[in-house]
């Protein structure tokens, strides 16, 4: 084997080589890289430049041509090409310049180009999230084990693989143990491929036949290996296969599909009252006012849609996300934004959610001792208590530590960390100070296999060989095993006394399961540990077989201290009606006593175990959900269980999970929540949010950044819709009130209902959030849009704004008729509607705020857009009236200073009747 260097060049590597008819040295020597050492740091570097980042191009997204044009099949714009088209007749008969069809044009165009422009930045910054959750994976470089960004990865690189892990690229097995892939990705085949590394395929063997494969996109189920990547990025077998790439999620969330409902609603009734206005009108006075009831009948037409209202939900749902990756949430699928708000459980596991996961042995049991460990963190510095450290039943536990173990506990500037699994890295650390390192026990006794760990199983063991220096006996062959105590224990029919193994008898079995609850009920995490010697090697899938009549060694008890954050968290949940519950694979007491400190459960709480689940039916479980918070020992297809029984009670239920089983579960529950740090990359595929520092307390603070989500999509809702009602209802009014002409024209309508309307309404929807948002219990997520008063508020709203529209239309239209006389004079009447319309939303924007606090207590600069944005509609609406050539294109009137006072004091009164409805309403709430 040789190993690269500067002055010795890789060979060219083609990417055509058949490498599952290569053998593992052919494949390394093609390759130019070396088993153990992997590449050297310039080698890395020069490949990256040959070969790129391991990437693949997102081909699944729409296309821009896509989504341009589907902004213009909305069917609100449809309307309003149409609207543009009968305007332009009309204008073009009357021999007028068609000025109003021209602005709705470029208006549909300039929505059409803002709708796309959001969406595709949405569509880009979902996939920036999507790269942001990008697995990481472990490789061998210059002769140390370390992560790396999957896109670093380079052809030559040797990659590790576990149980959980997504493939980042295609590569040549140089070792499997048990490893079984899922490659459902690539060949469509649900059932998991058992791999090995020692077969030399025929040439022409298919792609599902390459057992000595593996592929980018592909998921580890079972077992470790070790690969030689071949092929990254675009030159992987998924990546040849666009098609199959993953799009980026862009399905709809249910606020948008509601908002393409209500665009629907809002055409049709739209539609109908043009007809209806047509039809009344013709029967009425014939058809000779036929043109200006169409005129009229467009600008209504205009007027009831909400133009601007799509805009601001996306914008909305970005904001959303944005604030919850500052908050550690990675958001996976949009509609999770809104319905986060809803959840009313969280399943959530123990360990590293509520607890901290840093590991720390504080006790060691075996036959004969009871030994307390000093020391802090994973530094290996430390005393037994109890026992010399020479000590056989001591040394018989830390040596099962050690090789039965897959973390590694390294020194990196002063500081001991581990890599991998922090109750592994903590065995390590406690056998460090005993004196015993992997790095010195590993040459002498090498792993000769495996049967790996699992959630279900709860245990793992390996296979080493014997060396004397290890003192347990003289077979070739030692199994050590470790995992959950009272299953290690049922597999034990002997016990380590001394340096002798005797007979377990039941009195000892006894005395150990005691201790177990003892140091259980304490809140430490505790594993068992035996071993076994062996003849030979035994063969793969025979562990239910080999896991029998061990020899009992001892109990490791760890402390993983809960959150700090998280026993507040715990206390918000309960405080805004949300119920947390944990699930976790460790012992019933450990779990009891953390959810007592944490305050999930009461002390004397029943716990419910995996045992117990598996004999309840499905319905006595739905009968039990209701009163249980605890449940230990489970497996995760329990999970699964608990979730359906929960979502059966009508509970809306987020639940976290990390492993490569919790992917079904995941899917289940209505916010599905992975791991960042300690999930495997099956996990995250299936969740639609990344808890990006694994903590509980975060979960907490999604839900309520969700909560403000939905009540601030709410409010600017309520805002425009009552606007728009107010609109339709003044200008139908004015040919009822025998005034002449349509008070608003179509462009006018357009500049409130994108301007006047969208700038305020975009500036709501970065409202903080409301003291109670998380003193309330959560509202359904199926609840219309327009539940707990909304829709009757906006028609509220709507009419009040009309009645004081139409009462200053009548008076505008008689002053300018009386005081000045004259055509265009006398047309003031319709800019002053326009300017109350335009200046009453101002006040609408300030008091919709809040719904009970009245404007003059809440703290203007809370939310400084909102101050911003009144201000700025203000000066634009005002340059509208006084600036010429605005004037002339929008037909707008100078108006005078006494007129402009009057809009003001009418504009006024809206604000004014929207703060003594929030006096009513706290009257009246007190009254109750
Ligand atoms: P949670 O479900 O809250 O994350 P957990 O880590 O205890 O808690 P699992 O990872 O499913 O849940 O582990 C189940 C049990 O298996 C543990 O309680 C422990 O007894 C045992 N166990 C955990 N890790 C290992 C390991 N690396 N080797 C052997 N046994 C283990």
């Amino acid at each position: 084997m040789t190993f690269p260097t500067t002055s010795n060049p890789v060979p060219d590597i083609k990417n055509d080589l058949p490498w599952h008819h290569l053998t593992v040295t052919q494949t390394l020597e093609s390759l130019g890289t070396d088993e153990d050492r992997g590449l050297s740091e310039a080698e890395i570097r020069r490949r990256q430049e040959v070969f790129g980042p391991n990437e693949l191009k997102e081909m699944g997204g729409r296309s821009p041509l896509v989504i341009l044009w589907e902004q213009f099949t909305n069917i609100m714009l449809v309307m309003l090409i149409a609207v543009a088209i009968v305007s332009a007749v009309l204008d073009l008969k009357k021999g007028d310049f068609p000025k109003d069809a021209i602005a709705i044009f470029t208006i549909v165009i300039l929505n059409g180009i803002l709708g796309y422009l959001q969406e595709s930045r949405a569509e880009q910054a979902l996939a920036a999230l999507k790269k942001l959750s990008s697995p990481k994976v472990r490789v061998i470089r210059n002769g140390t084990t370390f992560e790396v960004d999957a896109k670093e990865l380079v052809p030559g690189d040797i990659a590790l693989l576990e149980a959980g892990v997504q493939i980042a690229a295609d590569g040549r097995l140089l070792e499997a143990q048990n490893l079984q892939i899922r490659e459902a990705a690539l060949t469509g085949e649900a059932e998991a491929v058992i791999k090995q590394a020692g077969a030399t395929l025929p040439e022409d063997a298919s792609l599902g036949d390459r057992v000595n494969l593996v592929y980018q996109g592909t998921e580890v189920v079972q077992g470790r290996g070790k690969v030689a990547i071949t092929k990254t990025g675009m030159d992987t077998e998924i990546g040849k296969i666009a098609a199959m790439l993953q799009s980026v999620e862009t399905e709809p969330t249910p606020l948008q599909q509601r908002m393409s409902q209500l665009g629907n609603v809002l055409v049709m009734s739209s539609l109908g009252l043009v007809a209806l206005v047509v039809l009344g009108g013709v029967i009425r006075s014939g058809w000779q006012y036929f043109e200006e009831l169409l005129e009229v009948s467009l600008s209504m037409a205009v007027a009831v849609v909400p133009e601007g209202l799509p805009a601001v939900v996306t914008v909305t749902l970005a904001i959303g996300t944005q604030r919850m990756v500052r908050r550690q949430a990675l958001i996976r699928k949009l509609p999770a934004v809104e319905t986060l708000g809803s959840v009313t459980t969280i399943c959530s596991d123990k360990t590293g959610t509520l607890t901290q996961n840093k590991m720390v042995v504080q006790k060691v049991n075996t036959a004969d001792r009871s030994i307390a460990v000093t020391g802090e963190g994973y530094a290996p510095i430390g005393e037994f208590d109890g026992a010399p450290e020479s000590d056989p039943e001591l040394q018989g536990v830390l040596t099962a530590c050690v090789l039965c173990n897959d973390a590694l506990l390294q020194e990196k500037s002063g500081e001991w960390v581990i890599l991998g699994d922090p109750t592994e890295g903590a065995l390590l650390t406690l056998a460090g100070k005993g004196g015993l390192y992997r790095e010195a026990l590993d040459p002498k006794s090498p792993r000769m296999g495996e049967f790996p760990f699992s959630s279900e199983r709860k245990r793992m063991s390996v296979i080493c060989e014997n060396n004397e220096a290890l003192e347990l006996g003289d077979a070739p062959y030692l199994m050590f095993t470790k995992g959950s105590p009272e299953l290690i224990l049922e597999r034990c029919s002997r016990v380590r006394i001394g340096a002798d193994n005797q007979p377990l008898t039941g009195e000892q079995r006894g005395r150990i399961l005691a201790k177990n609850d003892e140091m259980a009920g304490n809140g430490l995490r505790v594993l068992g540990f035996a071993y076994k010697p062996l003849m030979e090697i035994p063969p793969a899938e025979t562990e239910d077989s080999e896991e029998q009549g061990l020899t009992w060694l001892g109990l490791v008890g760890m402390l993983d201290a809960p959150r700090k954050e998280v026993k507040g968290a715990v206390a918000r949940c309960r405080e805004a009606g949300i119920r947390p519950i944990m699930i976790t694979g460790d012992h019933q007491l450990t779990a009891r006593a953390i959810a007592a400190e944490l305050g999930i459960a009461d002390a004397g709480d029943r716990a419910v175990t995996g045992r117990e689940l598996e004999k309840m039916s499905q319905e006595d479980l739905e009968n039990e959900v209701d009163d249980v918070s605890v449940y230990a020992r489970v497996s995760p297809e329990h999970k699964l269980r608990i979730v359906q029984a929960l979502q059966k009670r009508g509970k809306f239920v987020a639940m976290t999970g990390d492993g490569v089983n919790d992917a079904p579960a995941l899917k289940q529950a209505d916010i599905g929540i992975a791991m960042g740090i300690t999930g495997t990359d099956v996990s995250k595929e299936a969740s639609d949010m990344i808890l990006l520092d694994d903590n509980f307390a975060t979960i907490v603070a999604a839900t309520e950044e969700g909560r403000v989500v939905y009540s601030n999509i709410r409010r600017f809702i309520k805002y425009i819709l009552g606007s728009n009602i107010g609109e339709v209802l003044t200008i139908a009014a004015a040919p009822l009130l025998g005034l002449g002409g349509v008070p608003l024209s179509p462009l006018q309508i357009l500049w409130m209902n994108l301007v006047t309307d969208g700038l305020p309404a975009l500036a709501l929807a970065m409202e903080p959030a409301e003291p109670n948002v998380m003193k309330r219990p959560p509202f359904s997520p199926r609840e219309s849009i327009f539940a707990r008063g909304l829709g009757w508020y906006m028609i509220r709203i709507g009419v009040v704004f009309a009645i004081l529209t139409i009462i200053l239309m009548e008076w505008a239209y008689f002053h300018t008729e009386a005081v000045q006389g004259g055509d265009l004079v006398r047309e003031r009447w319709k800019t002053m509607v326009f300017t109350t319309l335009c200046l009453a939303q101002m006040g609408h924007a300030l008091a919709v705020r809040s719904h009970t606090q009245l404007t003059v207590q809440m703290n203007p600069f809370s939310n400084p857009y909102i101050l911003g944005a009144v201000i700025l509609t203000t000066i634009l609406q005002l340059m509208l009236i006084y600036v010429p050539h605005l004037r002339n294109f929008f037909g707008t009137h100078i108006l005078s200073g006494q007129e402009l006072l009057v809009c003001v004091g009418f504009s006024a009164l809206m604000f004014l009747w929207i703060e003594l409805e929030k006096l009513f309403i706290r009257w009246f709430l007190t009254k109750k």
